[in-house]
């Protein structure tokens, strides 16, 4: 392959960079905010300042491509921790540990700008700021894309610039994220567009950072989950707490279908108040940072595979593809999994005359499984009204079991901790060993309910 392009230079359009540097000349990332420090924000990815939390599979994807990215990270101050030192709470009663869990805290602009260094460190790889209007069609087939410069520092400079510039690739990969105009630039041009399925969550998030003192020495993240509130209840917060490069908490509350809210006293009363002891005692720290906000209305998916036309020459990765409810931190982890689906395809005798669909097939895999996991916990709220997929109530079901037993019994919690961490299919999770494991611990439970917390029926 001579060039390749990528529009969107954020995770999912870096790793898919990374990958597409093993098969390409040159590849060329178009990127709207172009080389502007990411600290300071950007408009591109709006969610740059909320907590993100590395899932293990992701990070493992991660430092396939980047040989010694998670030592470097650790190095510069990004916080490992393992076993106990990782809290979950549900309903304000923590969880077993598992000694084989592990994860990285550190702030998203951190990671973000490690990954770009190194993927602009590979000498056939080069970005440029601009803003991508559509796609380029010739027999057939996506053959590049249109887009209007911009100064290197990306949104401010030349903003209103008219003039649009083309540029050709064999391959171009969509990574422009959740608002990925992709379907109109496929119907503009008379393809069928990809459908488009949201699931309505009305989620706000508010993330805020705190001075670590010496306060929980033995503690590096804490989750906090709450199970859907009885009708006029109120619902108790979802929240994360975990230490990041700095020494500080980086803690994140989420709550459904109520307006955003940037009060720092507010924000404090908050997380003193969410369940889970540790919260109370972060809550005390100092506040270091100002609270930053942002609602997501959906979660969304678009399905490629099925179409009866596609174009050859297009991919599509990271949240362009599907976009999660962010409770479950599953974005940079599917971003990371697109890109080794990419490599799978290109590595297989791909035909770049014919469409991707032996990519679409791999990275559906997927999604599939993020988008089971993420929306059944949120077809649990009252205020999410479906679509409910197939075979629903049964799932619910089961999953309310699963965790119930995962609250006590280590080994069923590693196996949904696998899950959750995207390192294995859910298919683990009904298994027969596991569906035993499940069943003995419930029934040893209700044998000795004394001894046994009475915790909320979800993981
Ligand atoms: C509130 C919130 C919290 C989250 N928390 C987590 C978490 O804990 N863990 C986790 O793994 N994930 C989390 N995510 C998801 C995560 O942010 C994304 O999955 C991740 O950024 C990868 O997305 P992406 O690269 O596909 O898209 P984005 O990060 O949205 O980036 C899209 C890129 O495309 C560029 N772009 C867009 N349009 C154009 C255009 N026309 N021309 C040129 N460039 C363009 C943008 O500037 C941007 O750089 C969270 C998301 C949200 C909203």
């Amino acid at each position: 392959m001579q060039r390749a392009i990528v529009l969107g230079g954020s995770i999912a359009g870096l790793m898919a960079a990374r990958v597409l540097s093993d098969h390409a000349d040159e590849v060329v990332i178009i990127e709207r905010d172009g080389l502007g420090p990411a600290d300071a924000g950007r408009p591109g990815v709006p969610q740059i300042k909320q907590l993100h939390v590395v899932l293990e599979g992701g990070r493992l994807q991660m430092e396939r491509w980047f040989p010694g990215l998670t030592a470097e990270l650790i190095a510069d101050g990004a916080v490992p921790s393992e076993g106990a030192a990782i809290e979950h709470y549900i309903n304000g009663v923590r969880k077993v540990p598992v000694a084989e869990e592990t994860t990285i805290g550190l702030t998203r602009p951190f990671l973000e700008g490690r990954i770009r260094g190194k993927v602009l460190d590979r000498g056939n790889v080069r970005l440029v700021t601009g803003l991508v209007r559509g796609l380029l069609f010739e027999h057939g087939r996506v053959s590049g894309a249109r887009f209007a410069p911009r100064g290197p520092e990306g949104a401010d400079a030349g903003a209103d610039a008219k003039e649009t510039e083309t540029l050709t690739a064999d391959l171009v990969v969509d990574a422009t994220g959740r608002s990925s105009r992709v379907e109109h630039w496929l119907t503009d041009a008379g393809w069928q567009p990809p459908r488009l399925d949201r699931m309505r969550i009305d989620l706000r998030y508010t993330t805020a950072l705190f001075e670590r003192g010496d306060e929980l020495p033995a503690v590096a993240v804490v989750q906090s989950l709450s199970t859907p509130a009885a009708p006029g209840t109120p619902q108790a917060d979802n929240g994360v707490a975990a230490e990041v490069e700095g020494g500080r908490w980086m803690v994140v509350l989420s709550a459904y279908g109520q307006p955003p809210d940037r009060d720092a006293d507010t924000f404090v009363k908050r997380v003193r108040e969410t369940p889970g002891a540790p919260f109370a005692e972060i809550g005390r720290c100092r506040l270091d940072s100002d609270i930053e906000t942002y609602q997501m209305a959906d979660s969304r998916r678009r399905t490629f595979t099925g179409l009866d036309r596609f174009p050859a020459g297009l991919v599509v990765v990271g949240d362009a593809f599907a976009s999660f409810n962010p409770v479950y931190g599953q974005g940079m982890s599917s971003a990371a999994l697109h890109a080794s689906c990419l490599s799978a395809y290109l590595r297989s005798d791909a035909r770049l005359s014919e469409p991707a669909w032996g990519y679409f097939r791999r990275a559906e895999v997927i999604v599939d499984a993020a988008w089971g996991l993420s929306t059944l916990g949120d077809l649990a709220m009252p205020h999410v009204t479906g679509p409910y997929p197939r075979g629903y109530r049964l799932t619910n079901w089961y999953v309310g079991k699963l965790g119930l037993a995962s609250m006590t019994d280590a080994e069923v919690n590693r196996r949904y901790l696998a899950v959750a961490h995207m390192r294995e299919h859910p298919r683990v999770l009904t298994e027969p060993s596991t569906l035993w494991a499940v069943a003995r611990t419930l029934r040893a439970r209700r044998r000795a309910p004394a001894q046994a917390p009475a915790p909320a029926p979800a993981p």
